[in-house]
């Protein structure tokens, strides 16, 4: 299968091949021709699918279409709303890229930063506004956006908005929809709350669904390091200083560490940068642009911050802390083995966070392998067992997996596939 079979338009087939492009992924062969026929779309999916392309493509074309045959000054006609700035920016740069050659014009609206600019941009006119709750409701106050001409509306990450209190934001701007529309609607997960949103915006629906879960944590190799809280900064050091070259992604539970982790490792001579919330939006997107050129080959993020980073060519992704949400996890490591790359993902486990690790290896049905070939290994260091014992002579010898010059590598094993996991 390949775009041109699904019915894509010249201008933007050259824009895909010139992004790399060749075969659609499994939610853009199932979501395009949904979308083409005008129908609306239920997608349980995720970032990491190819779901942007997967939205933005059959848009593009019913907008260049429509177009064609009602030749009229630019005015809003798709809505993108999505929870975060980096999230906001990126789906922006898909539509630049993927319309290149069409003449749809599009501006991403978020928090932040002084709203001139963005003003700018609307005044002088777009076809498509991608934007985050809250800046978006404020500028629609203040009659720079209207929502009339709306016929393409998509709500991405619907899951992530309500986890962050947007649902109040996202059902005003719902209520100024005009009913005549095309709706899209994508969630990770579907909890009871989610399934009601989703009655609220859409119409008659297909729905699609993907498993990056079990698809992500088949791809990317897992191995888990035993460590004292007090040596995660050396353990760290130590596996940055055995590939320079390669760029890590690290995650810190909070703020706060992910600023003292920057610290440490410039004491060692590391460079790396951090994101997060409070950071201005300057130093974040130049952190992100430097890692994402290759220029920053660590960068430190919290789980928000890095909900759609999406580097190319990542291939590792360090858990300086383990998530207490077992869905973070699968979301961190999908950082890295994206669209077909590998990756490995490494994490680090203190005495604190061994029901983590648990409820980790539940969630994934997948054992995660212990490393145990670094300096400090931190005592009891054996695989924490895939469900609670229930024969005491049931236990799992620790395994040992090949290494690489990471000494990270490790095989995985006890891999099956189960439904995808719910969060409620
Ligand atoms: P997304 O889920 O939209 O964040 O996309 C994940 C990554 O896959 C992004 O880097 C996209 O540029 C890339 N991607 C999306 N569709 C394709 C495709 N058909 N072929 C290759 N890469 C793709």
């Amino acid at each position: 299968m390949t775009f041109k079979d699904l019915g894509i338009i010249e201008p933007i087939l050259k824009a895909l091949t010139a992004e790399g492009y060749s075969i659609p992924t499994p939610i853009q062969e199932q979501s395009i021709p949904i979308l083409l026929k005008g129908k609306d779309l239920l997608g349980c999916a995720q970032t990491g699918t190819g779901k942007t392309a997967a939205f933005s493509i059959p848009i593009i074309q019913q907008m260049v279409m429509d177009r064609e045959t009602n030749q009229q000054q630019r005015k809003i006609r798709t809505l993108v709303v999505t929870p975060t700035r980096e999230l906001a920016i990126q789906i922006g740069e898909s539509f630049t890229s993927y319309s290149r050659f069409t003449g749809i014009r599009n501006t991403v609206i978020f928090g932040g930063i002084k709203q001139g600019r963005q003003t700018d941009a609307l005044r002088k006119g777009v076809d498509v506004v991608i934007a985050t709750p809250g800046r978006l409701l404020d500028l629609m106050n203040q009659g720079f956006i209207s929502l009339r001409d709306v016929k393409y509306a998509v709500l991405d990450e619907a899951d992530q908005m309500l986890d962050m209190g947007f649902i109040h934001d996202i059902k005003k701007i719902i209520a100024k929809l005009p009913t005549n529309r095309q709706s899209l609607f994508f969630s990770a997960t579907m909890p009871p709350a989610i399934v009601e949103l989703s009655k609220k915006i859409l119409g008659d629906f297909d729905r699609v669904t993907i498993k990056p879960q079990q698809a992500t944590a088949e791809k990317v190799e897992q191995g888990v390091y035993f460590v004292s809280k007090k040596n995660k900064p050396n353990l760290l050091i130590h596996l940055l200083e055995k590939d320079p070259n390669d760029s890590a992604l690290v995650f810190s539970r909070t703020k706060h560490g992910a600023n003292k982790i920057v610290k440490q490792l410039a004491k060692a001579d590391i460079k790396a940068d951090a994101i997060h919330g409070n950071k201005s939006q300057n130093a974040r997107q130049k952190a992100l642009g430097d890692f994402k050129d290759g220029e920053l080959k660590v960068l430190i993020a919290t789980d928000i911050a890095a909900r759609g980073i999406d580097v190319e060519e990542l291939s590792l992704v360090i858990n300086y802390d383990l998530p207490n949400v077992p869905e973070t996890y699968v979301h961190r490591i999908g950082r890295t083995g994206r669209a077909s790359a590998s990756g490995v993902a490494l994490s680090f486990c203190d005495a604190e966070e061994r029901p983590y690790l648990k409820d980790i290896q539940k969630l994934i049905n997948q054992q995660v392998p212990v490393i145990k070939d670094h300096p400090f290994v931190d005592d009891g260091s054996e695989e924490v067992p895939l469900e609670e014992k229930k024969h005491h002579n049931n236990r799992q010898k620790p395994r040992t997996g090949h290494s690489n010059s990471r000494g990270g590598r490790t095989n995985n094993h006890n891999r099956s596939r189960n439904n995808r996991p719910k969060r409620d």
